[in-house]
C-alpha cells in the first residue's frame, strides 16, 4: 500500500498553548507554528502545496486552527504588536483606561492586555508575562495585573491557579463586571456548576441585560446531565430571546431535559 496525501512540514515557531477550539469548543491543548503543505509518499515530504503560512491554534483533538499566509501575517502582526507597545506606554504614563472607539466608554487597560495575549504569545510575540506584570507592578495596577494573570493562567493550562487569580481580580475590585465573567468562564472550564453559578449571579447583578452568562451556564448544564437546570435555563433562555424557540437542537434539548426531570417547563406547550 502506498501512503501518500498532504500536510504541514518544517515547522518553525511553535507554541504551545491552551484555549477552547473554535470548532469543536473543546479547552485542551493547541499548538501554533509557521510551515508549508506538502504532499507526501511514505511521509516525505516531495511536493509543496502553496506557500509558507502561520497556523493558530491547532487544536489537538480536531486538528483544526487558522491558516494565515505569510503575506497577510506581517500586517496582522504589526499591528497587534503596535497596539501591545501602545498601550504598555499608555501605563507607564499613568493611564488605566483607553478610548478605543470614539463615543464608546473607554476600556479597561489590563482587560485590552487580556484580549490580545494569546495572539501575542500564539504568534511568539512574547515568551513570558514578567515584562507585562513588571510594568503593571511598577504603577501599582492590582487588578489589571490580577486580570492579566488570570488569563495567562488560562493559556498555559493551570485552570486552579487562573481561578485564582481572576478571584483576586474580582476582589481588588469588587463591583466590576468583566473580572466576575472571566471568573464564571473559568469555572464553566473547571465544570465546578457552584462556582460557575456564583460569578455569573454575581456578573448580572452588574449587567442583567446580558445573555452570555446564561448560555454559558446552559452549555455546562448539558454537559454535566443536569436536566432540572436545563429547564431553568431554557426558560430564561427562551424569555429572553424568543427567535432561540425556533432552534431545532435548543428545542429537541428542552423536550429531552422536561422529560427527563419531570418538570413543568414554561414553555412546554411550544415545542
Ligand atoms: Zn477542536
Amino acid at each position: 500500500m502506498i501512503i501518500y496525501g498532504s500536510r504541514m512540514y518544517f515547522k518553525k515557531n511553535l507554541v504551545r498553548s491552551f484555549g477552547e477550539c473554535e470548532h469543536c469548543g473543546r479547552y485542551g491543548k493547541r499548538v501554533s507554528y509557521r510551515a508549508r503543505k506538502f504532499g507526501h509518499i511514505y511521509w516525505i515530504p516531495l511536493i509543496p502545496l502553496g506557500s509558507t503560512a502561520q497556523v493558530l491554534r491547532e487544536c489537538k483533538s480536531c486538528k483544526m486552527g487558522a491558516h494565515i499566509p505569510t503575506h497577510q501575517l506581517e500586517p496582522m502582526v504589526d499591528t497587534i504588536s503596535d497596539q501591545f507597545k501602545s498601550w504598555i506606554v499608555a501605563i507607564s504614563e499613568g493611564k488605566t483606561e483607553l478610548e478605543i472607539e470614539p463615543g464608546q466608554p473607554p476600556a479597561n487597560i489590563g482587560l485590552l492586555i487580556t484580549g490580545i495575549l494569546d495572539d501575542l504569545y500564539c504568534l511568539n510575540e512574547i515568551e513570558d508575562i514578567t515584562s507585562i506584570t513588571n510594568v503593571l507592578d511598577a504603577n501599582n495596577l492590582v487588578y489589571e495585573r490580577h486580570l492579566v494573570m488570570g488569563r495567562w493562567f488560562e493559556i498555559q493550562g493551570d485552570l486552579d491557579q487562573a481561578r485564582l487569580a481572576f478571584q483576586a481580580a474580582t476582589e481588588a475590585r469588587p463591583n466590576e463586571g468583566p473580572a466576575l465573567f472571566q471568573l464564571g468562564l473559568v469555572e464553566v472550564l473547571r465544570r465546578d456548576v457552584p462556582a460557575a453559578e456564583a460569578a455569573f449571579t454575581r456578573y448580572l447583578q452588574f449587567h442583567p441585560e446580558d445573555n452570555s452568562p446564561h448560555m454559558e451556564l446552559l452549555g455546562l448544564y448539558e454537559i454535566e446531565k443536569d436536566h432540572a437546570k436545563l429547564v431553568g435555563c431554557l426558560d430564561v433562555l427562551f424569555e429572553r430571546i424568543p427567535e432561540l424557540l425556533d432552534q431545532k437542537k435548543l428545542k429537541k434539548l428542552y423536550k429531552k431535559s422536561l422529560k427527563k426531570s419531570g418538570l413543568q417547563g414554561k414553555f412546554a406547550a411550544q415545542v
